[in-house]
């Protein structure tokens, strides 16, 4: 598996529009930016996408343009799912869109413009897409949200992108002892909100759950660009 963050930013991303802060003006002045996270997997020959951002078009291209084999939508936040419109004339073929039924149903709604074939997926319960073994788990956010575990070639990968840290037992046990762990870590320590984990809360989660590689993805404005755990776009791994 070849895995690529094509974005490791929050719901609005970096810099933030109309923002004056110090990780914003750096970004402006260096030319750096978290597009919305989204995660391209390479596995042989297809290619998977979690998450169709509102970024979509720009991720694809600094991609290079893969031909997208299998979608997975994690939950019906705009920032994870309306960029699918920017598949409108892009690949020929109906584009597969996996997910939990809830979240297939409420996503899958928008799109009708777009030809999609919906394929639902139930929780705990290993599915085969792109020749991978995706197994699908509930995290805890303020919608029905799925974290998943990617097993291919004997290894795994594990993410989860908005959650809080209170992870039911049963999704937890199967988020441990990944290859590669991408966690949601969206504000500073100390920062705490309802929906999210900070990166104080990511980086326990991260240790507890023993993964051998970790790092946090959907970050805010307020994490800083030197960040020792946080992902940077089109960072890749090769497991
Ligand atoms: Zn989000
Ligand atoms: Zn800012
Ligand atoms: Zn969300």
């Amino acid at each position: 598996m070849k895995i690529t963050v094509l974005g490791t930013g929050d719901t609005v991303g970096t810099p933030k529009v109309n923002c004056d802060c110090e990780v914003c003006r750096q970004a402006k002045a260096e030319g750096r930016e978290r597009l919305r996270t989204s995660i391209l997997i390479e596995h042989n020959g297809q290619n998977l996408l979690i998450d169709t951002t509102p970024d979509l078009r720009r991720q694809l291209l600094a991609a290079d343009s893969p031909h997208i084999d299998g979608v997975i939508w994690t939950h019906g936040h705009f920032d994870h799912f309306m960029g699918f419109a920017d598949f409108y004339r892009v690949q020929r073929e109906i584009i597969k869109v996996y997910g939990a039924p809830e979240v297939l149903d409420y996503c899958g709604s928008v799109f009708n413009f777009i030809r999609h074939a919906e394929f639902p997926v139930l929780p705990f319960e290993p599915v085969e897409i792109c020749g991978m073994e995706v197994t699908l788990f509930p995290v805890v956010h303020d919608t029905p949200t799925y974290g998943m575990r990617i097993r291919a070639d004997g290894k795994t990968f594990v993410y989860s992108c908005d959650t809080r840290a209170e992870i039911c037992a049963e999704s937890l046990a199967l988020m441990r002892d990944a290859d590669l762990l991408l966690l949601d870590g969206i504000f500073p320590p100390g920062v705490n909100i309802a929906k999210h984990m900070n990166t104080a809360d990511a980086e326990r989660l991260g240790k507890e759950l023993n993964a051998k590689e970790f790092w946090c993805v959907h970050m805010s404005h307020k994490i800083p660009w030197d960040y020792a755990y946080g992902a940077s776009d089109m960072q890749t791994w090769t497991l």
